[in-house]
């Protein structure tokens, strides 16, 4: 069916005939012409077909030819053109159509590099999809939130994205964030109800929830009313699409570097057009031409769109590692991350619960078993007991396996084993309950829930209450509550033993915290399970919407504690390991018991003292900023922590200069990963509120893939210093011969001709410095200290490597080739007669022997410190790609006659090709030389610096 925007536009309105906000929950379905279990999987598609995708249009971004335009008229751009004018004006056409080419050369290949850069990210944007849950032919559905149709129920939790408009027909405690819609940062409460306000705007309207925001907490369910561009959002979605990618602190840094060394570059070209003159008599054309020479030898094309597209094929690398980046300044920020403040469930650890005991206080039964199959046993002091006999196991089970929202998912055509929807933690207690044979599904029925008191994460526990026959409890109802050990024991003044419940005295107290430090010691994780009975004397309100956690989680009976095993993921320790050699410290922010949180850090190397300073959430808050700063300087965790007590932790290391990655998944995290240089969000487990308030979204949920990207980042970064050291080391060669023949005062003739110079430029070089944006990171690369991210780009250390080592190296061997032609052909007494063909032999062996240390240096750039006779020559080979094109450009300028004008150019024998590439190894073995004195170097004061901290330790 084919509609045009404004008919589909009419359509979606009309399916609701009447307001929808002031309809009764139960007429909403009839209006909208659906069911309170959902569309069919059929009619979703016919109104897919009929409303389209529930997707917002992208407002166009600049035309491709502005873009590409751009390119030709940037400042630098224009000054070429302007040079290439001057060119003509001084009858030099050769000059000027050289000059103009150069620009052009440049602006193609800038705007490709941008444009390839451009499309990896857009790239990226795609493996970020976001989801939906509805009801589809009765059942829940995760579908993608763009194939939402109105009609459709959606279900909705705490952290999720709201991706259309809809009237909510359900809601507990629900509250949305519209910030987006209504700039009103508080979450607005939502109910069902209708309201009787006439002043309302639209978003104001409490039943009705808005595509763009997100359930800020409690739960809900809503029917879609609108969806894509008819959507309030799509409607003001021009207005709100972000302005594009910032650029990054490091393009930004590189944008000014290369404006100042072109200002410079102009000012060395006119000085030399002055000197020319004056010092070496030479008149004002030939003058121009040195002028323009220095210009073109300096201005360091191509630096700038290399580094975004190196950034970007970081981007990229660091994808295919499991870690998804969506800034791509955040690459470098990674290079500098000094500290990593992660959750442990999931994170740390692989979050497969398993329930292993079962610890009531009277017994204490193990279970069998491992991952989600329901398959294992209950034993007592190792003899298989059955519930029926065990009236308090089986209370606990059922209480922790109804006050439950997960479900378990047999092994069907998707998976070849049993898998879970949910919360691991939950679902771990319905395989318990399941493996002691109680029947859920007639549980359920038996004691229906009313209604939800939801998991948070400052309460640290959950509740639901059920219906009950009147014989259980005169007020017909009865809670269960599940959460943290201590928190939960706190609120109990019973304890359930033999089917009763018994006053809860201290020394009981005592006895159970004491099991539940036994087990956290052994790095399990440990809930306790307890019920109340609601009876008619509490006095509770008559409507259940009304229930609030402090008036039903009280003077609550104990049943026990469930505990689960949740081992570390095995590739964590191997990630730790790296992050301490490479002086990344890591801090976990646990909600955890401490003793639970301590013993895992210990396993996998993140505490190594006999007595690490544990603050829970509570001490925390007790703290001063000073004294939250002295404890940070040392081996920490937060345990029993809120995730809102993470932004205090972060900001706290960024005031005691530390570069902050911190991890987190739910609502509360958001402010954190906000505040954080860098905010990691998990792509399994994280709601869609902390992805967004994320820089990086791990596609693993996993600790070492933040390890591997900030690898990835670092290496991203010192391919770039390889690539500016290899592109500045070539202007001292260039240079050199002008400074010669001025000096010389034209008794030297000029070795390198400007047209020579931009064959190297833009011809020889160009390949070989790309090819250094893709080095794999060196080794070594995590056994150094972060980089100090108000460092430099173009540091003393690298423009001295450059211009003084490389390009003194370059420009001797280079001058050496041009004096070695001379001489072969009897310098000082050049035949007359022979004297232009050896003059173009001359400056020909001048660009060769550029080319020639170009190839070495090429290599050499390839590593800071390593050896690249242990790294191998040969392992990155777009260098070797770019090393062979480099000299077949260099054989086409020596061999093909037409351009031995242009380029004064002219064959050379194989003495002197011999003499050019005996240069290449020894160039390599130099920087080699000069490799090793720096490792040892760097060695030697290391082992100095340890031998200090160890005398200062005694
Ligand atoms: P981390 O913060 O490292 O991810 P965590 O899962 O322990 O670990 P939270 O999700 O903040 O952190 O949970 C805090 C505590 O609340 C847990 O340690 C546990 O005792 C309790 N808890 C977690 N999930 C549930 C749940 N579904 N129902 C009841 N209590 C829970």
């Amino acid at each position: 069916m084919n509609m045009n925007e404004s008919q589909k536009g009419q359509t979606a309105g009309a399916v609701a005939e009447n307001p929808i906000e002031s309809l009764p929950a139960a007429a909403v379905y009839a209006e909208l012409k659906t069911a309170a279990s959902g569309l069919t999987q059929v009619e979703a598609e016919k109104r897919l077909e009929y409303y389209g995708k529930n997707s917002i249009q992208k407002r166009k971004s600049k035309p491709l030819i502005i873009k590409f335009l751009a390119n030709f008229t940037h400042l630098m751009a224009i000054l070429l053109w302007i040079g290439g004018v001057v060119g003509f004006i001084a009858q030099l056409p050769q000059l000027g159509v050289a000059i103009w080419l150069v620009n052009i050369i440049n602006g193609l290949f800038s705007f490709w590099q941008e444009y390839q850069a451009e499309k990896a990210v857009e790239a990226l944007g795609e493996l970020l999809p976001v989801y939906a849950h509805v009801l589809r032919d009765g059942g829940e559905a995760r579908i993608l939130a763009e194939d939402l149709v109105p009609g459709d129920v959606i279900i909705l939790a705490e952290g999720d994205r709201i991706s259309a408009d809809g009237r909510l027909v359900e809601a507990d405690d629900f509250r949305a964030d519209q910030s987006i819609l209504t700039g009103e940062s508080h979450p607005a409460h939502k109910t069902k109800d209708v309201g009787n306000r006439t002043d309302l705007g639209r978003a104001e309207q409490p039943n009705l929830i808005f595509a763009g925001t997100n359930a800020a907490s409690g739960s809900g369910k809503a029917v879609v009313f609108a969806t894509g561009m008819n959507t309030e959002f799509g409607k003001i979605a021009d207005l709100t699409q972000s302005m594009g990618e910032v650029q990054s602190p490091l393009q930004k840094e590189l944008g000014r570097v290369t404006r100042l060394v072109s200002v410079m570059a102009m000012s060395i070209g006119a000085f030399f057009f002055v000197m020319a003159i004056l010092v070496a008599n030479v008149n004002i054309a030939e003058s121009f031409i040195f002028a323009m020479g220095m210009i073109v030898a300096f201005i360091p094309e191509g630096l700038l769109p290399t580094v975004t597209l190196s950034l970007a094929m970081g981007v990229q690398r660091m994808a295919q590692r499991n870690a998804l980046i969506k800034r791509l300044s955040a690459v470098e920020t990674l290079g500098c991350t000094t500290v990593i403040c992660t959750d442990k469930t999931g994170t740390l650890t692989q979050n497969e619960m398993t329930v292993s005991d079962l610890w009531m206080v009277k017994q204490q039964v193990r279970v069998t078993g491992v991952g989600y199959a329901p398959e294992g046993e209950m034993l007592r002091e190792n003899l298989p007991i059955s519930l029926a006999e065990n009236q308090d196991l089986r209370q606990l089970l059922l209480a922790a396996s109804l006050c439950n929202n997960s479900r378990l998912l047999p092994p069907g055509p998707e998976t070849s084993h049993w898998s879970i929807l949910g919360d691991p933690t939950e679902a771990a207690l319905v395989v318990a309950a399941q493996k002691g044979k109680l029947d859920l599904a007639e549980e359920a029925q038996h004691s229906p829930r009313l209604r939800e008191l939801p998991f948070e994460s400052y309460r640290k526990r959950m509740s639901t209450i059920h219906q009950v026959s009147a014989e259980i409890s005169d007020g017909k109802q009865l809670a269960y509550i599940k959460g943290s050990p201590k928190e939960v024991l706190d609120l109990c003044t019973k304890f359930y033993q033999d089917g009763q419940g018994l006053p809860l005295d201290e020394v009981t107290r005592e006895k159970v915290m004491t099991a539940n430090d036994e087990f956290a010691r052994k790095g399990l994780r440990v809930l306790a399970v307890a019920m109340r009975l609601l009876t008619k004397d509490l006095n509770l309100p008559a409507r259940l919407s009304e229930y609030t956690s402090d008036l039903i989680e009280q003077d609550l009976t104990f049943l026990g504690l469930t505990v689960m095993a949740d081992p570390p993921r095995e590739e964590v320790q191997a990630a730790v390991g790296k992050c301490n050699q490479a002086g990344i410290k890591i801090i976990m922010i646990t909600g955890d018991y401490g003793l639970t949180a301590e013993s895992i850090a210990r396993r996998i190397g993140i505490i190594y003292e006999d007595q690490p300073r544990i603050i829970t959430g509570a001490e925390l808050d007790e703290l001063n900023d000073d004294a939250l700063k002295q404890a940070l300087a040392g081996e920490i965790i937060f345990a029993r922590a809120a995730p809102e007590q993470k932004l205090r932790v972060v900001t706290a290391l960024q005031e005691m200069g530390n570069v902050v990655a911190v991890t987190g998944d739910g609502v509360n995290d958001a402010p954190a990963l906000k505040k954080a240089d860098i905010g990691v969000a998990m792509g399994i487990s994280g709601t869609d509120v902390a992805k967004e308030a994320a820089d990086v979204i791990l596609t693993d949920d996993n600790f070492a893939s933040i390890v591997n990207a900030v690898e990835e980042g670092r290496g991203v970064y010192n391919n770039i210093r390889k690539f500016a050291t290899y592109i500045l080391n070539s202007n001292v060669p260039e240079a050199v011969p002008f400074i010669i023949f001025l000096f010389s005062r034209g008794t030297i003739p000029l070795p390198l001709t400007i047209m020579q110079i931009l064959a190297v430029d833009l011809g020889t070089d160009m390949l070989p410095a790309i090819a250094l944006g893709s080095e794999l990171p060196e080794e070594g690369i995590m056994k150094r200290p972060p980089r100090r991210q108000k460092e430099h780009l173009l540091n003393r250390y690298l423009l001295i490597r450059a211009f003084l080592w490389y390009g003194l190296i370059e420009s001797s061997i280079a001058m050496s080739a041009f004096f070695f032609l001379y001489w072969q052909n009897g310098w000082p007494g050049v035949p007359m007669e022979n004297a232009g063909v050896i003059y173009q032999m001359a400056t020909t062996m001048t660009l060769a022997g550029i080319v020639a240390t170009q190839i070495g240096t090429v290599f050499n750039c390839r590593t800071e410190r390593a050896s690249l006779f242990k790294v191998g020559f040969f392992k990155n080979r777009l260098v070797i790609i770019g090393i062979a094109f480099e000299l077949a450009i260099l054989c086409i300028l020596i061999y093909t006659p037409f351009l031995h004008t242009l380029f004064n150019t002219a064959p050379i024998g194989l003495i002197e090709w011999a003499y050019l590439f005996m240069w290449i190894p020894i160039v390599i073995l130099l920087d080699e030389s000069r490799k090793a004195l720096l490792r040892s170097w760097e060695q030697r004061s290391a082992s100095r610096k340890n031998k200090i901290r160890k005398g200062v330790s005694q």
